[in-house]
This record gives structure tokens, C-alpha cells and sequence, in this order.
């Protein structure tokens, strides 16, 4: 136990963890609370709201004949009318894992059919513990449930293993080549090995998954409450809000994409794309006869980061956000139209929108929405661009980024930025988006008002500061 190592060829193997879970199977008569508190209660990080259930109003495919991906729009009703938000707040949902990765990672257990048997949890310290903190039951996981509602509702399936994980794992495999494969990547000699193994992502994977372990090391069967001790808490996955809390029928709309090959598909995004009505109407009649209410997604609301218009709505605004970046702007635009319906005398600033997709003819989402907003005067100027499409777009100027875009306005950008005071919000992907555009507006800057590279970035610096440059920025 603790931190002796064992070497093995050159490897330094960790000790093997301490196992403290035992989960027992109880008969079915035994007095369970059926279906416990999601995650046992525990709040989620960043909520601002307690757990609510909303239900949904309604589903829709936003794409047409996309390539890769889907873009799918969800609505839900707001039911309690003590509850609120500003545009460009963000939820939290609570996904469920799929149920049939549940099914084969339980199959792969042999506990196919104690899948829905009632369980209770315990921790058993050790006597060997001595002075040590006594082991606790991890605090997302019910005392008492059914291994179903355990690993759809609690734990975290998707994602490489840590390191630690591994080790216990490794203790199961009852092929030596296996175990020792396992062993060495528990190592720190390991460690290239283990990046390789594990943190290979080809940008569309969802991550090597406690399924794809399982299927990797077929001799590795370990107890379920190992699995239990180990695996994280099933995170809530933030979205946007894309709607406004002053539309009629106040309601709370999502938007997110979803790749297409099954594989590739996200916990939460994948989950949520069930709901979308079945295609063929053999299906559509018996999942009608099956659900007579609506399902119910549970989310939270989080706290605000600030990512939000300013009280005055005559300053101008720059809005940059490609794909689904453009969520909380569709909220913006909506809240800036129903307050101009509800106070005519109103004086907007101008609004500037960056949108982009890869083919317009495929997800361009929201294009008439956004049109409109063009007529009705809510948005002043609307620049698109498309990244893989070489065809002809009423409005496309050929531009392939944002970036581009905002490149061909120039000099009027700096202006509207600069000397008009506008606010410039930027949302969409963290990877390499905001450096670039925030180089390409620096570059911009540097070049229109005559300063330096370093005058300019301390421009950029500034409006920062003053929160005249928002980003909301999705990893
Ligand atoms: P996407 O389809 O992957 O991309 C949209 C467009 O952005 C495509 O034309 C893409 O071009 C382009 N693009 C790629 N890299 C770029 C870069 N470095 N600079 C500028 N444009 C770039 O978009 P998506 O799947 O909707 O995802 C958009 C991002 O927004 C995600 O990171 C998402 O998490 C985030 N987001 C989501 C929400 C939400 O509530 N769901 C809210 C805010 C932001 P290519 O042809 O090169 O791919």
C-alpha cells in the first residue's frame, strides 16, 4: 500500500490503490429511495440555480444535408415565472450517458442482469489506514441505487483513465501481456506511452472512453465498485442561451452541433439529439404512444460571466461568433428587438454581426431569422463568411473566416471599435479563433490609426480592461 514501487524492466509501477467501495445487491423489496436526487444532490460548479426540469417544447435539425456535422436547436419551457436570465447567461445540462455504452460496459462485466437490480454503496476503511483521513463514499455517488442509474446518471464514461486508474485496472487483466502493457503506462517511464494510448484525439473523437478500454484489454474485468472508486462525476456540459427571457412564451433555447458518425458523437450533445422526432413514421407513431407528456432536461443556470449587453443600448455593438458561436447573439438581437417593440422611443446603436459556417447551403443556421433582424433595422450590418464553399451567396463578399471578413471592413471596423466605442463580443471555438482575430484587429488597429504593433496590442489591452472586448470562449 502507500507509495512503495515495484520495478519492473526499468518501469517504477505505482503500489496498487486501496480499494474501499463494496456495493452489494439487496432484494427488490428492500426500502430504497427509487429514483435519489441527480448526483445525490451534489451541486454542480459555477450553478447559480438549483437543479430544474424543464420541459421541452420543442426539437429541430437546423442543418440540411450537413457533411459532418448537425446543428440542432432545442427549445424548453419555462415554466417557473420566478426564474430568469439576461441573454448571453449560460446552462449547465445534466446529460445522461448512452444506455447502451452502459449496457456493454456492465455486459463486459458479466452484470448484464444485476443492470437494474437495487444496490447499496459502502466504504469499508481499512484497518492498515492508521492515522489517515478515512475514506469517504464519493460524494456524487448514491448511497443506494441500481448500477443503471449509477453509470447513466453519475459517472463520468467518456475520457482516458488517469494513471492511478490504470493501476487498478491492470490488477484485473488476466492477460499478462495486457497487465504488463498496463502496468508500464502507470509508470512514469510510461508516460510517452500512456499520451499515446490515451490523449491521441483526432479533434473529432469524444475521447478513449471507458468502453474502448474495456474493448482494448478484453481480459480486464474488474469489480464494479473499482470502476465505481475510480471513475469521475458525469459533468454538466455548458450551452449558451440563444434566446431572450422577453419573447413571448418565455422559454429557454439551445443550440449545439453533433457530429453524425456515432462514434464521434458527444455524451451530452448526443444524448440531447434523441430527442429529436424520429424520421420514419413507423417510429414517430409508437414513440407518440409511448410519451404522452414531454421529456424534461435538467439543467441549471450558471453564473454570469460578464458576457452580456451593456445596460446602455445605444452603444454600438460587434458581434463575432462563426458556427454555433453565434448562440448568444440570436439572444441579444431577440432581447433588443422586444425591448424596441415595448419602448418605440428607444435608441439602439448600430449592430454589427461576423457570422460564418462552412456551407451555406448546408448550416447556414438561422439564416432568415437573421435577415430579418437586417430588415426590421435590429442589425445594421451582416457579414458572412464560408470556409469550404465556392459557390455564389447573396451577401457573401468571398470571404472564408470571420477573420477575413473583418479584414475587408478595414478602416470602418477600427472606426466603429475605436472611435465609435462599440462593444466587441467574440464566441465560438478556444482553440485558435480568439488569438487569431484578436492578432488580426491588433494587426487592424496598428495599421488604420498609425501606431505601433505594440501600441496597438496595448489598444486591445485596454479595451479589455474597460470590458469593451468580451470573449466567451468554448473548449
Ligand atoms: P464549426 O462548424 O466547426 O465552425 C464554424 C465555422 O468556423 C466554420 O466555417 C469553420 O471553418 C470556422 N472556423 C474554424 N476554425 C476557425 C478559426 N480559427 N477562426 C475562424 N473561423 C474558424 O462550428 P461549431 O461546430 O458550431 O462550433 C463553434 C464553436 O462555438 C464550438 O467551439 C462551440 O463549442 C462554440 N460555442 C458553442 C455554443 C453553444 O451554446 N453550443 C455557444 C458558443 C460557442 P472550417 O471549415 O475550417 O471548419
Amino acid at each position: 500500500m502507500g507509495s512503495q514501487r515495484e520495478l519492473q524492466e526499468g518501469y517504477r509501477i505505482p503500489a496498487k490503490p486501496e480499494e474501499y467501495l463494496k456495493l452489494n445487491y439487496i432484494p427488490d423489496d428492500a426500502d430504497i429511495v427509487p429514483s435519489p436526487p441527480i448526483q445525490n444532490g451534489l451541486s454542480f460548479p459555477l450553478a447559480a440555480s438549483e437543479i430544474k426540469f424543464l420541459p421541452l417544447k420543442s426539437v429541430k435539425l437546423l442543418t440540411i444535408n450537413s457533411d459532418c456535422k448537425d446543428v440542432i436547436e432545442i427549445t424548453l419551457i419555462l415554466k417557473d415565472e420566478n426564474l430568469t436570465y439576461i441573454p448571453g447567461d449560460t446552462v449547465g445540462v445534466i446529460p445522461k450517458n448512452d444506455p447502451l455504452e452502459v449496457e456493454e460496459i456492465i455486459s463486459h462485466l458479466g452484470l448484464r442482469d444485476k443492470l437494474d437490480e437495487k444496490c447499496t454503496l459502502l466504504v469499508e476503511n481499512s484497518s492498515e489506514n492508521g492515522n489517515r483521513k478515512p475514506k469517504e463514499l464519493p460524494a456524487h455517488l448514491p448511497k443506494s441505487s441500481t448500477l443503471r442509474n449509477i453509470f447513466e446518471s453519475c459517472v463520468e464514461i467518456r475520457g482516458p483513465p488517469k494513471k492511478i486508474f490504470l493501476r487498478a485496472l491492470a490488477e484485473y487483466a488476466s492477460d499478462e501481456n495486457e497487465k504488463n502493457e498496463l502496468l508500464k503506462m502507470c509508470s512514469k517511464e510510461g508516460s510517452a506511452e500512456y499520451e499515446r494510448v490515451f490523449s491521441s484525439s483526432s479533434g473529432t473523437s469524444p475521447g478513449f472512453g471507458l468502453l474502448q478500454f474495456l474493448k482494448a484489454y478484453p481480459s480486464c474485468i474488474p469489480p464494479v465498485s473499482v470502476l465505481l472508486q475510480h471513475l469521475t462525476r458525469l459533468r454538466a456540459r455548458p450551452y449558451s442561451i440563444a434566446s431572450s427571457p422577453l419573447v413571448e412564451d418565455k422559454c429557454v433555447r439551445l443550440i449545439f452541433s453533433v457530429y453524425k458518425e456515432r462514434d464521434s458523437k458527444g455524451v451530452c450533445t448526443g444524448w440531447l439529439e434523441g430527442f429529436l422526432p424520429p424520421v420514419n413514421l413507423e417510429e414517430q407513431l409508437s414513440s407518440l404512444s409511448l410519451s404522452e407528456t414531454m421529456p424534461e432536461v435538467p439543467l441549471f443556470f450558471r453564473k454570469s460571466s460578464g458576457f452580456c449587453l451593456p445596460d446602455d443600448h445605444s452603444v454600438p455593438l460587434i458581434l463575432i461568433g462563426p458556427g454555433t458561436g453565434v448562440a448568444p447573439y440570436i439572444g441579444f438581437l431577440e432581447h433588443l428587438s422586444a425591448l424596441k417593440k415595448d419602448y418605440e422611443s428607444m435608441k439602439c446603436g448600430e449592430v454589427w454581426l461576423f457570422y460564418g459556417c462552412r456551407n451555406p447551403e448546408q448550416n447556414l443556421i438561422y439564416e432568415n431569422y437573421l435577415k430579418n433582424f437586417v430588415e426590421s433595422g435590429i442589425l445594421s450590418r451582416l457579414f458572412l463568411s464560408f470556409s469550404q464553399y465556392s459557390g455564389s451567396f447573396d451577401g457573401w463578399n468571398g470571404s472564408k473566416y470571420v477573420q477575413e471578413s473583418i479584414e475587408k471592413v478595414g478602416g470602418s471596423f477600427v472606426e466603429q471599435l475605436i472611435d465609435k466605442g462599440s462593444v466587441l463580443y467574440v464566441s465560438g471555438d478556444g482553440m485558435h479563433m480568439f488569438k487569431d482575430i484578436k492578432e488580426k484587429i491588433t494587426a487592424l488597429i496598428g495599421e488604420h490609426k498609425g501606431v505601433t504593433a505594440e501600441e496597438a496590442s496595448d489598444m486591445v489591452k485596454i479595451l479589455i480592461t474597460k470590458k469593451k472586448y468580451l470573449e466567451d470562449i468554448w473548449i
